[in-house]
């Protein structure tokens, strides 16, 4: 990294003390920008990369709620609108006790490169809440959400700030969270809101599209070596959302999904995942993955603890959190033939990890390319609402899918031009950034 680049990057660090996950983010994108302000001195000159850094609005409020004892609770409710270059505020909320600061800003700053890469009119923003919903009463995640977005919604509108769900936030809390907005607005506003129920202005592919998106994403990188998703042992973490949806997109595929996993450990079924089985379990009781070996039988097993990447596969999603992937389950991975890994979770994989997939020219697709589909497909939701309009599952599918496809062409002709063939993650930052620091001079300091 050339001197000046470094040198911002320490202030930016200093100016953001104890936001580890924040200074990761940061690193990852200078790194890869390093031949890009060679090229392009008019960035420095503008301090492009200096006002990204900066959130344009930063959000902190507290949260009260009551429990279902009558105890009074208190959160800690965030929202970063981190920039609007390219349209207004938009990700997701996260709720989960590890959220703090740091994790909002790593997300909302991947989330401007993210939104960018989609090709669609929308800045980059995130939020959450420190709340834990595990164990919660359907009531009282209702009172959380209406006490959330009681301070919220003096923030957030269709042409401001467009939130969606994350870890912990699905289709039941965005719809509490509309309610409330539309109560204490009186407007039926549809468009502030995305991931909202079919019935009420939400949009068809929404709940399956950041999954199926980062499926596709691995299957475009494995065509570029005479591959394909057919035929492959995967490896999935986590179970919610995005792991349930690539399992399902990959098995479609013609891919064997081989794993599964939550925060108590990880199911391994050589036959192939049973996705209604465990839909059954994940999205209608909200039980534990566990459940799994249970029902089905067989060859399944449940592993207590432990890493699904300690399993043999192919092609390796992970797709639970930051950071699950570290240098040793790279390693394992690498040593067991692994031929591709794309992110469908936010930065799953360690800096070190993710240095040695490049180094041994593995197929490596990060997050902000390969999981774009659920933000780009919570674009179109917003397209639907502005034109009161709702497309039908197989257009809607198509969309995601040129989508991602031009996502992965854009990233390999951007390494490529800048020096770097097959590096995803420098075609990614590089395509991504380009677009909103030429929206930045355009529209002055
Ligand atoms: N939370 C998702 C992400 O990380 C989706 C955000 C959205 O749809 O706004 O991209």
């Amino acid at each position: 990294m050339n001197h000046a680049l470094e040198t911002l990057r320490d202030e930016v660090f200093a100016r953001n003390p104890g936001e580890a996950e924040f200074h990761q983010a940061v690193s990852e994108v200078f790194e890869a920008l390093d031949p890009v302000m060679e090229r392009h001195p008019q960035y420095v000159e503008a301090g492009v990369l200096h006002r990204l850094c900066e959130p344009e609005r930063q959000i902190i409020f507290r949260v009260p709620w009551i429990d279902d004892n009558g105890v009074v609770q208190v959160n800690r409710g965030f929202r970063v609108e981190f920039n609007s270059a390219l349209g207004p505020y938009k990700g997701g909320l996260r709720f989960h006790p590890s959220v703090y600061l740091g994790i909002i800003k790593f997300l909302g700053f991947e989330q401007i490169f993210k939104n960018s890469l989609t090709g669609m009119p929308i800045g980059g923003g995130k939020g959450g809440s420190d709340f834990d919903p595990a164990g919660k009463s359907d009531r009282e995640i209702m009172r959380f959400c209406q006490s959330f977005m009681t301070e919220l919604h003096r923030h957030i509108g269709e042409h401001t700030d467009v939130p969606a769900g994350d870890i912990g936030v699905g289709g039941r809390e965005i719809g509490y969270m509309f309610g409330q907005y539309k109560r204490l607005t009186n407007r039926f506003e549809a468009g502030v809101l995305t991931g909202k129920g079919l019935t009420w202005g939400g949009s068809l592919v929404r709940t399956e599209a950041t999954g199926y998106g980062a499926v596709m994403f691995a299957d475009s990188m494995l065509k570029t070596r005479g591959e394909s998703m057919d035929g492959q042992q995967v490896l999935i973490s986590g179970s919610g959302n995005v792991a349930i949806y690539a399992a399902e997109k990959a098995a479609s595929l013609g891919a064997t999904v081989l794993t599964a996993s939550d925060s108590a450990g990880y199911i391994v079924d050589p036959d192939g995942l049973d996705l209604d089985l465990l839909k059954q379990i994940k999205e209608v009781e909200r039980a534990r993955v566990s459940e799994y070996v249970e029902r089905k039988g067989g060859r399944a097993r449940y592993v207590a603890g432990g890493s699904v990447w300690d399993v043999e596969g192919t092609v390796a999603l992970p797709c639970a959190t930051q950071n699950e992937l570290d240098e040793s389950a790279a390693k394992t991975l690498l040593g067991n033939g692994v031929k591709a890994v794309a992110e469908g979770a936010n930065m799953p994989c360690t800096e070190a990890a993710t240095r040695l997939f490049l180094d041994a020219k593995t197929l490596f697709g990060p997050g902000k390319a390969a999981n774009a589909g659920g933000v780009a497909t919570s674009a179109l939701e917003m397209q639907q609402n502005a034109s009161r309009d709702s497309w039908n599952f197989e257009y809607t599918h198509d969309r995601l899918e040129a989508i991602m496809r031009d996502i992965h062409d854009r990233c390999v002709e951007t390494a490529e031009e800048y020096g770097t063939p097959g590096n995803y993650v420098a075609g990614a930052n590089i395509a991504g950034f380009i677009k909103v620091a030429d929206a930045m001079i355009a529209q002055g300091v």
